[in-house]
């Protein structure tokens, strides 16, 4: 299974051990817990001697499949999961941070964790310092100060700013930390940290690796010594994926390759149609030649991602009345999914943060997070023109 490619290993990775009765698909087992008649072999499972599964919190073997396909597609040695994104996030800094530490990270990292940065950490006398993103420089000095943990996140949400991975990981080990990257943004399609020299990698399997947002999840892969220390927390704590979410996103990944590939063309094109809108202020993309990240993300990046984000002159207002004009798109708080999603930043990813955070993180309150879907490219471009071509004069004016 190595050596095959994405597309094949989307399909085909971590299935086999769980096909019974000659079934071609994973079966959903919503059995709870697992029986033995043998008290031998129950006791080898129970400690972990003999494969197999002994309670629905611990382990399953449909989540299992789950994890084993992720695992292989982030070419990790090993993978847990969680209930969300974020109760994989929570788990793993819970994994690993005590009073006392310390851990680095960036401004821009999903509204969610950066609100366990600023209002949980602290609480429990874990020290966080936030990096402007993008400093490289600024990021090396932290970290070589001391730190725990490297936390990253590259593509950030919403204004899909990059980090050089590499150059990260450097730093982090050069320091003994940790160093664990938010991959949600880029999916294993588009960027594989691990290759890279990262320790952990988390995804909201919610997101991209699903697909069709219909149902919550979250994974973490990487250094099976580690990896291991917070499915022992997970198992304990019981976060806990559920069986009929891990198939539903199992069948998703199914078609990861391809719909990742179509998300990758469609933002690009979208990106690039923006950029010759009037009413557009600015265009962040790292497809785009003009953003600050492109180089760094072609030289760690497959393909640049679904995601992009955009401002418009008369902000606030002029959101109000562009959104509600779109035919293709849902007007969301998710990302990531077959149909065309937008939203504006200060109602979606960064909702838990007050206008003054956004505005010091360089969110403009008229910026829209579009996450481009696998809709035919003409019809998503001709969406938008008639929606700015219904847009009031008099807000043009104002911006
Ligand atoms: C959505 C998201 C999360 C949180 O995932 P949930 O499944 O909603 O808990 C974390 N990181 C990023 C980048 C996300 O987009």
């Amino acid at each position: 299974m190595m050596d095959t490619r994405m597309g094949t290993k989307a399909l085909w990775a971590g299935e086999k051990e769980q096909l019974v009765h000659g079934a071609t698909q994973v079966p959903v087992v919503h059995s709870v817990s697992f029986g033995y008649d043998d008290m031998d072999e129950w006791y080898e499972v129970a400690v972990g001697n003999k494969k197999g599964h002994i309670y629905g919190r611990n382990t399953n073997p449909t989540v299992e499949a789950f994890e084993d396909k992720v695992k292989i597609l982030e070419g990790a040695e090993a993978a847990t999961s969680f209930s969300t994104g974020m109760a994989a996030i929570s788990n793993t800094l819970g994994t690993f941070l005590f009073p006392g530490d310390r851990i680095v990270s960036i401004k821009d990292t999903y509204g969610g964790t950066n609100k366990i940065f600023t209002e949980f950490l602290p609480k429990q006398h874990i020290e966080v310092e936030l990096c402007e993103t993008g400093d490289h420089e600024l990021l090396e000095e932290e970290v070589a100060k001391g730190c725990k943990v490297l936390y990253l996140e590259t593509p950030t949400n919403p204004t899909v700013k990059i980090t050089d991975i590499e150059r990260m990981v450097k730093a982090g080990h050069d320091a003994g930390a940790i160093v664990i990257i938010d991959n949600t943004f880029a999916t294993p399609i588009n960027q594989n940290p691990i290759e890279l020299g990262v320790d952990l990698v988390i995804h909201s399997a919610t997101k991209f690796l699903g697909g069709h947002a219909d149902a919550l999840g979250g994974v973490v892969c990487g250094r099976e010594d580690l990896v291991d220390q917070i499915y022992h927390y997970r198992e304990i704590n019981g976060a806990t994926l559920d069986p009929m979410a891990a198939y539903l996103l199992l069948r998703g990944m199914k078609t990861l390759h391809l719909r990742i590939e179509r998300q990758n063309s469609n933002a690009q094109r979208v990106a690039e149609y923006l950029q010759t809108v009037d009413w557009v202020d600015d265009v962040f993309y790292p497809g785009l030649e003009n953003h600050p990240g492109h180089d760094i993300a072609k030289k760690q990046m497959r393909g640049f991602g679904g995601m992009l984000s955009f401002s418009v002159k008369g902000g606030v207002d002029t959101v109000r009345h562009l959104l509600p004009e779109l035919k293709y798109a849902n007007r969301a708080a998710n990302l990531g999914a077959v149909e065309t999603i937008v939203g504006p930043s200060r109602t979606t990813s960064h909702v838990e943060c007050t206008p003054e955070e956004r505005a010091a993180m360089g969110i403009p309150e008229g910026l829209i997070r579009y996450s481009a879907g696998i809709e035919d490219i003409e019809d998503l471009i001709q969406d938008l023109e008639q929606a700015f071509a219904k847009l009031p004069d008099g807000l043009l004016a104002k911006g």
